[in-house]
């Protein structure tokens, strides 16, 4: 599936969700997996609440953002108004949002350097939240591209937990844009693996079901389900 098969969504249906749904659960059959075993991430960004609000109404209950700033503005009303809704981060974080990131998000995906680890330990800490978190690998070592180089992870996931105290739930990538997804995401799950760690956030619209055959634990999927977002963000 890819950006043009999804660009009947109208944006205010949920229809993209109905489809998106239907080929997690035929991915996961295929793999052998439980459908349970994947978590589906709405991703919201750019997208504000006349278009997120059929996909809660839908059921949804995963969204996901990649700017700290919007996400504190459209999401602790809707929240408020639908319990039971989780959000993640899944975009750069800065050291000084730590604290904002920390108080509205339930997972973090972009864990990538000793700043943040160190500004995310203290704010754990004072606000006894337990945020999942995610270290970001750069499987494609892209020099534009944020993440631990895959050669630096063994060591980072180490230094996360003994010199930050951090618990380490799983890994992030976003292969290249112009390479096949299917050997970033069985790096990134045989980092995991050796390291111990059990999720797996991998998986954009384009690639989902692949990501799943290679063991994604949390899609993040954003215009299969609202359609096109809008250019120049
Ligand atoms: C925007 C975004 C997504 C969703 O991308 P789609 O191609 O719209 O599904 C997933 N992951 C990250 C990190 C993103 O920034």
């Amino acid at each position: 599936m890819n950006d043009t098969d999804a660009s009947n969504v109208t944006g205010s249906l949920p229809t993209g969700l109905a489809t998106v749904e239907r080929e997690i659960v035929t991915a996961c059959r295929d793999a052998g997996r439980d459908r349970a075993s994947v978590t589906l991430m709405a991703v919201s960004k750019t997208f504000g609440a006349a278009e997120i609000s059929p996909v809660i109404a839908a059921g949804q209950r995963v969204f996901g953002e990649n700017r700290v700033q919007e996400a504190k503005a459209k999401w602790p009303e809707l929240m408020s108004a639908h319990p039971g809704l989780a959000l993640h981060l899944i975009g750069p974080l800065q050291s000084n949002k730590a604290k904002e990131a920390v108080a509205l998000f339930d997972a973090i995906h972009s864990v990538d350097r000793p700043s943040i680890c160190e500004a995310l330990a203290k704010e754990i800490v004072k606000q006894a939240r337990k945020p999942l978190l995610f270290v970001q690998l750069n499987t494609g070592e892209e020099p534009q591209k944020a993440g631990i180089a895959p050669v630096d992870a063994d060591d980072f996931i180490a230094r996360c937990h003994q010199t930050y105290g951090l618990e380490i739930s799983g890994l992030m990538c976003i292969p290249p844009v112009d390479e096949a997804p299917a050997p970033h995401f069985a790096l990134t799950a045989k980092i995991a693996a050796r390291n111990g760690l059990k999720l797996l956030s991998m998986g954009m619209s384009a690639d989902f079901p692949i990501a799943i055959q290679f063991g994604a634990t949390h899609v993040r999927v954003g215009s299969a389900i609202f359609g096109h977002r809008p250019p120049l963000v």
